[in-house]
């Protein structure tokens, strides 16, 4: 049986550490405070927001909630940023994606100051990351290493494939395992022979975004597999890109889907916002 990766016992030991460093800032006279915006109504959007609160609230950062109407126009969500950029009892801000069409995201995204750009998102936190600088990086590749590092798996010299190049996911987590010394491949819509180049992975990130795509073909026996992806399959049950059921026998480590990369996000979210005060 492979080991099962526990991204629920993680992220909460997270959690928790980030709650003592808060509270250590509070005795300093310090406090964190995360300003989170939403526009519009999206339903999964109010879930996933709901969660960052509560997990603001767990480990004791405050947090200013702005929901505005889907209508929002781009300047005056520009404008809402400039101020927050603007006030110093703000550490982090945050814009909940997507945004409704009238607004650019890649806009909103630069108009965020790189000291609270607490997603990782900014073009200067990228470009940090890129050339080994300190800045903020996006929260679940930075929750794949916690994964990774905490289950007692070395990164160092071992062969990465990472499956999807997205902003937030896939490129982000390729310069991460680099930078642990991965011997890193991405592999995309156009990579060709997806199989040849997924099975010489020890390590294996997939971030597809096809429910169950991924089976034991693609998986070389022992490898350590992490599922990115989440959907609900018709049953309304949750499931990743990662065929478990199928991959789980042959490979040597695994993510569950849920309870596995899913938890660690909202955990790392908290992490940047506790280290934005030293930024
Ligand atoms: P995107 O849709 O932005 O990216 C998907 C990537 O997969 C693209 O780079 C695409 O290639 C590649 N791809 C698509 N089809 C194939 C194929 N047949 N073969 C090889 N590559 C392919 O997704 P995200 O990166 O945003 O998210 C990926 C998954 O992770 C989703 O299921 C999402 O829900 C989940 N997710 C989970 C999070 C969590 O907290 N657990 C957070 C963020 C995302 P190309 O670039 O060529 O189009």
């Amino acid at each position: 049986m492979p080991q099962i990766i526990d991204g629920k016992a993680i992220s909460a030991q997270i959690k928790d550490e980030v709650k003592a460093q808060i509270a250590a800032l509070n005795t300093q006279g310090k406090k964190v405070c995360l300003a989170v915006i939403q526009v519009g109504d999206d339903p999964a959007s109010s879930v996933y927001v709901g969660n960052k609160k509560k997990a603001c609230a767990y480990v004791g950062i405050e947090s200013l909630s702005y929901e505005l109407a889907a209508e929002t126009t781009q300047e005056e969500l520009l404008e809402l940023i400039r101020e927050l950029n603007a006030r110093e009892d703000v550490n982090g801000i945050l814009v909940q994606l997507p945004l409704p069409e009238q607004i650019d995201e890649d806009a909103v995204i630069r108009a965020i100051d790189p000291k609270k750009d607490v997603d990782g998102f900014h073009p200067q936190s990228v470009g940090a990351l890129c050339i080994g600088q300190p800045g903020f990086v996006s929260c679940t590749p930075a929750g794949i290493i916690q994964l990774l590092k905490r289950s007692g798996i070395e990164i160092a010299g071992k062969e990465c494939v990472v499956i999807g190049r997205s902003n937030i996911v896939g490129k982000p987590m390729a310069l991460l395992l680099l930078r642990e010394n991965g011997t890193v491949t991405v592999a995309h819509s156009r990579t060709r022979d997806l199989r040849e180049v997924t099975k010489r992975a020890d390590i294996l990130v997939v971030a597809v975004g096809k429910p169950k795509m991924i089976t034991r073909e693609y998986v070389k026996e022992g490898a350590v597999v992490i599922d990115v992806g989440i959907h609900r399959n018709e049953n309304n049950k949750l499931c990743g890109d990662v065929d478990y059921e199928d991959v789980a026998p042959v490979c040597g480590a695994i993510t569950p889907v849920p309870g596995g990369v899913g938890p660690m996000t909202i955990a790392m979210l908290m992490y940047n916002c506790a280290n934005s005060v030293s930024l």
